[in-house]
């Protein structure tokens, strides 16, 4: 294939006016008019504020005081941007639970533009070309829920899209029942997905699957740029970026519930908060979201999952993998070779890490899943008891956490023994789960807590549940209840994407 042809004109074309304290550039803005529809933000009746995010306000370089102000609730709301922002819905296409679906986008999301190279995004506020039978907003429930726990990533070190601002619009949006409306600003290194690129190739357009690559491989890859096979560079990249989020997401629990190729983002952030969950006892065949009655997106089932949408993203490239046809192919299926290896170095190493060895240990890592899935192990109390072990009653309540006492003190003998095998002084073992095992999650009672509270205009306890997560590594004096596992009563058994 001939040398990419360079959109570097594309990303420093800054279409940029200061206005008050926040500048957008529109890189995205500036890709041709197939990737977009210029759409402006539903009238927002009464907006207020629900949170702001301050310090990632500062890290993007918006004054605070600017965010918080009027004018900042009018741009979070959609009802005035500062002039440079050039709110646009992006198209894209995508596999939803394994179907397939030409056209989806933006339904119900606005791009403003970027601010210190990220995308600011508005979600809820109104319908878009690509709303198809939705309304195009989004109610306060989903709104919280995505805020408490993209933040919650963040904080746990996964790559995740952000939360910048979350306000309610004033109107009632109808579910199935009415409920406030409300709005998230989204922040995301980009909104390119999987689907992003299957919706050029499904329309046989090369030269936009071609732009769009040079899109990403300046923006996110540019080493890419420098391969070879830039085209080749470039999904090999991607793959890496989704096995270390995929690895990170079992190491902490997390079931993302609808891992469709359209939620799927090309950076490896975690994105659309949907129905995910984190799970309470363990079960590696775990689901909570109610469309998911096959358990597609099981918590095991999520490194498969991810390779699969891969394997879609592959075909997407075949046009401009820059040979023949059977060569393409064959690079493809070489190049997500990679992802299995990858993912399962990141995921033996982070579980071995949790389990304070320095090396993996799979025949006993295989053990210890044995054991957690037959003792009901409450997953997140089970790695956090186990780094405190020594001190207060975590061994009585460690202990506790198993149906049967016995398998408790069996498998901590095993474990005692795994560590003396493997060598590691008592000090790193002691750091590196420190390091792995949280001791704060967005318990899924908690998240449901929240929000419905939210959802009766006390935002208390998500501010609250904000608060706690920004440390989860930390123990926190008065944060006791928000380490425990639900009560039987506090049990949630399904979580919906409320859209
Ligand atoms: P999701 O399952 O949240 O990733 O959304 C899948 C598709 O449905 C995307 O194209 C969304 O923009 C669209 N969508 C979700 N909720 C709404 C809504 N309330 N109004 C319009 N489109 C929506
Ligand atoms: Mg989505």
């Amino acid at each position: 294939m001939g040398k990419i042809p360079e959109i570097k004109s594309h990303i420093s074309y800054v279409r940029e006016r200061q206005l008050t304290t926040v500048t957008f550039n529109n890189s995205f803005a500036t890709l041709p008019e197939v990737f977009y529809t210029k759409q402006s933000a539903a009238p927002a009746p009464n907006p207020a504020w629900i949170a702001t995010n301050t310090r990632l306000a500062s890290e993007l370089g918006i004054d605070p005081a600017f965010l918080s102000s009027d004018a900042g609730l009018a741009m979070v709301s959609g009802q005035k941007l500062p002039q440079g922002a050039d709110p646009l819905a992006i198209v894209y296409a995508g596999h939803q639970f394994g179907g397939w679906s030409p056209r989806l986008g933006d339904g119900r999301a606005l791009l403003l533009g970027e601010v210190a190279g990220y995308d600011i995004q508005l979600k809820g506020s109104g319908r878009t070309p690509y709303s198809r039978g939705g309304d195009g907003k989004s109610a306060v429930g989903p709104v919280i829920r995505e805020y408490i726990v993209s933040e919650a990533m963040h904080a746990l070190g996964v790559p995740t899209t952000r939360a910048l601002a979350a306000v309610t619009t004033g109107e009632s949006v109808f579910r199935e029942t009415a409920l406030p409306g409300a709005i998230l600003t989204r922040v995301a290194s980009s909104h390119v997905r999987v689907g992003t690129f299957q919706y050029f190739y499904a329309n046989n357009d090369k030269k936009a699957l071609l732009t769009l690559a040079n899109y990403v491989i300046d923006r996110h890859y540019p080493d890419a740029r420098k391969a070879e096979n830039p085209i080749q560079a470039l999904y090999a990249a991607i793959i890496t970026g989704q096995a270390k989020l995929i690895a990170l997401w079992l190491k902490f629990g997390f079931i993302h519930g609808v891992m469709n190729t359209d939620n799927c983002q090309i950076a490896g952030e975690t994105i659309d908060y949907g129905p995910c969950a984190f799970m309470d006892d363990f079960d590696p065949m775990k689901v909570f979201s109610s469309i998911d009655q096959q358990g597609r997106y099981a918590w095991g089932r999520q490194p498969h999952m991810a390779h699969w949408n891969l394997a879609r993203l592959g075909e997407a490239l075949s046009p401009i993998w820059g040979t023949d046809e059977d060569a393409a192919v064959e690079g493809i299926q070489t190049t997500l070779e990679a992802f299995g290896t990858a993912f399962n170095t990141h995921f033996q190493n982070a579980f071995a890490q949790k389990l304070g060895l320095n090396t993996p240990n799979t025949a006993f890592q295989e053990t210890t899943f044995q054991t957690m899935a037959t003792q009901s192990v409450d997953f997140t109390l089970f790695y956090s008891h186990l780094r405190r072990l020594g001190t207060g009653d975590h061994q009585s309540q460690f202990t506790a956490l198993f149906n049967d006492k016995a398998a408790a003190e069996s498998w901590l003998e095993q474990w005692h023994a795994t560590k003396s095998e493997n060598g590691v002084a008592p000090d790193e073992s002691q750091a590196l789960m420190k390091a792995a095992n949280p001791i704060y999650i967005p318990r899924n009672h908690r998240v449901e807590n929240a929000i419905q509270a939210g959802t009766a205009g006390d935002y208390a306890p998500m501010y609250r549940l904000i608060e706690v997560l920004q440390n989860p590594f930390e123990q926190q004096k008065g944060a006791d209840d928000y380490e425990d596992a639900p009560k039987p009563t506090e049990v949630v058994q399904q979580t919906f994407c409320g859209t």
